[in-house]
């Protein structure tokens, strides 16, 4: 079975946490001291602070932006719930506004109309691996005065006119979770320019402590073991190559499915280097079967897939209840329907995407 994600673990890998295991020194230390030093220098910003998950990365970026209790966040529907989550974890508002349709990615335009005077930021996502329409975004953030997030976790060496992702925004999140490009089983990390913003997302890492034993605000505990940095680290090193893997499977698959009616392959943007963290097509209406068919034709031949995401965010109770109902996105719930996910990892092999194409053109 080709599963749609696997985590690459070599020998490097195991040698790097048993060195860990050996030193007896578990916690938070050296390793993840060079893993903020080196992601930092991947990302191109001045600052890389390392947690226990990308939720926590998100949650601690809010905080360090100054989102509180009152304020207003605009974000996508379409996305994984984290993305949100961490807004209702600052005590803030979560607004939703609909997305672009070739992107997948938070539409600046839907976005400008959701801008209240209570607006303090905006998290735009990379959405499978593609950075979000910066140029647009960050001039309207600029305009209004607000700041913006980058949700980056599915994004890690994406680039856009030859800019990092992690990079975009005033801060950004990224995410270590073992499905993802690289990995370290659990895990997240901060990238910003801005001191003040570094140093506000250390101290909420460790319950708010400004010196030791002293504790100016609430934080959390959210730091990275060394064991998951030593992961990380031997991770860091793969990262270009595991992301050319993906990007030339995508290019086999695009160029394999072209023409098939009724599937849409994925648009990339002049300018970016997506890194397909999910390679994502769209089944439509004149496809000679449905979406759960394809699926269940895909699994036969023993590719597995995935549905990112099956029903936007708004829908959910914990968002419906802010007064949120279907219709409200009409374009993340039509992709909602249409989307579907097939392997491009790097163990994905010419046969396997050969076989997938076969299946796809019946
Ligand atoms: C994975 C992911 C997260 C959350 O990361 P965790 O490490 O699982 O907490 C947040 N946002 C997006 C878009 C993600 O894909």
């Amino acid at each position: 079975m080709v599963n749609i994600a696997k985590p690459i673990i070599g020998e490097e890998e195991k040698k790097a946490v048993m060195a860990v295991l050996d030193s007896g020194m578990l916690a938070q230390g050296e390793q993840v001291k060079q893993l903020e030093e080196q992601f930092a220098k991947l990302c191109g910003t001045k600052h890389a602070i390392a947690v226990n998950s990308g939720t926590a990365a998100l949650h601690a970026a809010l905080y360090a932006l100054g989102v509180k209790e009152g304020d207003e966040v605009i974000t996508t529907p379409f996305t994984f719930v984290a993305t949100s989550n961490c807004i209702l974890m600052q005590g803030a508002k979560p607004v939703f506004a609909d997305i672009d349709e070739k992107t997948f990615n938070l539409n600046p335009v839907k976005t400008e109309e959701k801008i209240t005077p209570n607006t303090k930021a905006i998290i735009p996502v990379d959405l499978f691996g593609q950075i979000y329409n910066a140029e647009q975004m960050n001039e309207i953030a600029e305009r209004y005065g607000l700041k913006i997030l980058e949700d980056a976790c599915q994004a890690v060496g994406a680039e856009l006119n030859g800019k990092k992702a992690g990079s975009f925004g005033d801060m950004a999140a990224f995410s270590l979770y073992a499905t993802k490009n690289m990995m370290s089983g659990e895990g997240g990390i901060i990238t910003t320019d801005k001191d003040e913003y570094a140093e506000k997302a250390r101290r909420f890492r460790h319950h708010g402590q400004t010196a030791t034993y002293e504790y100016a605000e609430l934080g959390y505990n959210y730091r990275m073991t060394n064991i998951q940095a030593a992961i990380a680290l031997e991770q860091l090193k793969k990262i270009e190559k595991f992301n050319q893997k993906r990007i030339q499977n995508a290019k086999i698959l695009t160029e394999g499915l072209a023409g098939v009616k009724g599937i849409t392959t994925p648009y990339i943007k002049p300018g970016a280097k997506h890194v397909f963290h999910q390679y994502t097509i769209l089944v439509g209406q004149e496809y000679g079967k449905t979406r759960d068919e394809l699926v269940q034709a895909l699994k036969a031949a023993d590719i597995g897939t995935g549905i990112f995401y099956p029903k936007p965010l708004h829908l959910h109770p914990v968002y419906a209840k802010y007064g949120y109902k279907e219709g409200d996105f009409p374009v993340a719930e039509k992709l909602a329907k249409q989307v579907l996910s097939l392997p491009v990892h790097p163990s994905v092999t010419d046969e396997d995407l050969k076989s997938m194409i076969k299946v796809i053109k019946g």
